[in-house]
């Protein structure tokens, strides 16, 4: 059972077929998945506001209906120091097409990896393990398998990958958790499994993962027609 807070969101996205980032944020932390914080802002005073709330540095993002990839139209701001270059972004920001406001966000740090879902017409929601930023289009490097997810189908999905090293710690760098990895993966086979009726496909592209703990940066939910 969805809660309520999910339909709702869901019934408003409905009119433009996906839900806007910082509503899919908003679904994602009410399902128990660790998210940046963050807020949206219209105006100048209530972005700095809620910088300063969050703490510099943050990252800007566009909020539109219009735009669903935000650096394809430089969308994202990473690394905002002060008040000042918040201001400017949000000028520059707010003539972008359909904007409707900035999404104001804790910077992450960590690995970035994908995690996805497709809903398949023949086997279900089908779970996607990948390694994210830009080597993802160049090294296909994705592991794959049929929702639900148990841990041991996590575990083995983390160990499907080439880059799996890398996550265990290569050469000097410190180990992700691996189990704060396999629960993120679980939790969202278990909200793919809930939303699978009215979802076509959702992306988390990046989850960024440290020692500590694993986030969920960005989020796409697309709907079903
Ligand atoms: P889109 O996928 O729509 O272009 P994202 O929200 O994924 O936009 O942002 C693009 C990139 O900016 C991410 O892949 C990530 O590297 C970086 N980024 C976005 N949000 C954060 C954040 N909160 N902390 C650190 N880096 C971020
Ligand atoms: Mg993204």
């Amino acid at each position: 059972m969805l809660k309520k807070e999910i339909k709702e969101i869901i019934d408003k996205s409905k009119k433009w077929g996906w839900v806007l980032e910082p509503d899919a944020q908003k679904i994602f932390s009410l399902y128990g998945f660790k998210t940046p914080k963050y807020g949206v802002a219209t105006e100048a005073a209530q972005a700095v506001s809620l910088a300063r709330q969050i703490g510099y540095p943050v990252v800007a993002k566009i909020v539109s209906p219009a735009i669903i990839h935000k650096s394809d139209v430089k969308g994202v701001v990473v690394g905002i120091k002060d008040d000042e270059m918040l201001v400017r972004t949000l000028e520059r920001l707010s003539k972008l097409d359909g904007f409707v406001g900035m999404l104001i966000a804790e910077m992450a740090k960590g690995l970035e990896l994908i995690i996805g879902a497709k809903n398949d017409i023949q086997f279900g929601p089908m779970i996607l393990l990948g390694m994210g930023g830009v080597g993802v289009e160049i090294y296909k490097d994705v592991s794959l398998r049929m929702a639900p997810l148990k841990v041991c189908d996590a575990d083995h999905m983390i160990n499907g990958l080439v880059a799996r090293k890398l996550l265990a710690g290569y050469r000097g760098s410190e180990p992700i958790n691996m189990e704060a990895l396999k629960k993120t993966l679980t939790n969202f086979s278990k909200l793919m499994m809930d939303m699978q009726d009215i979802v076509e496909s959702i992306d988390l592209n990046p989850v960024m993962c440290t020692a500590k703990s694993c986030i969920v940066v960005d989020s796409r939910i697309m709907l079903k027609k």
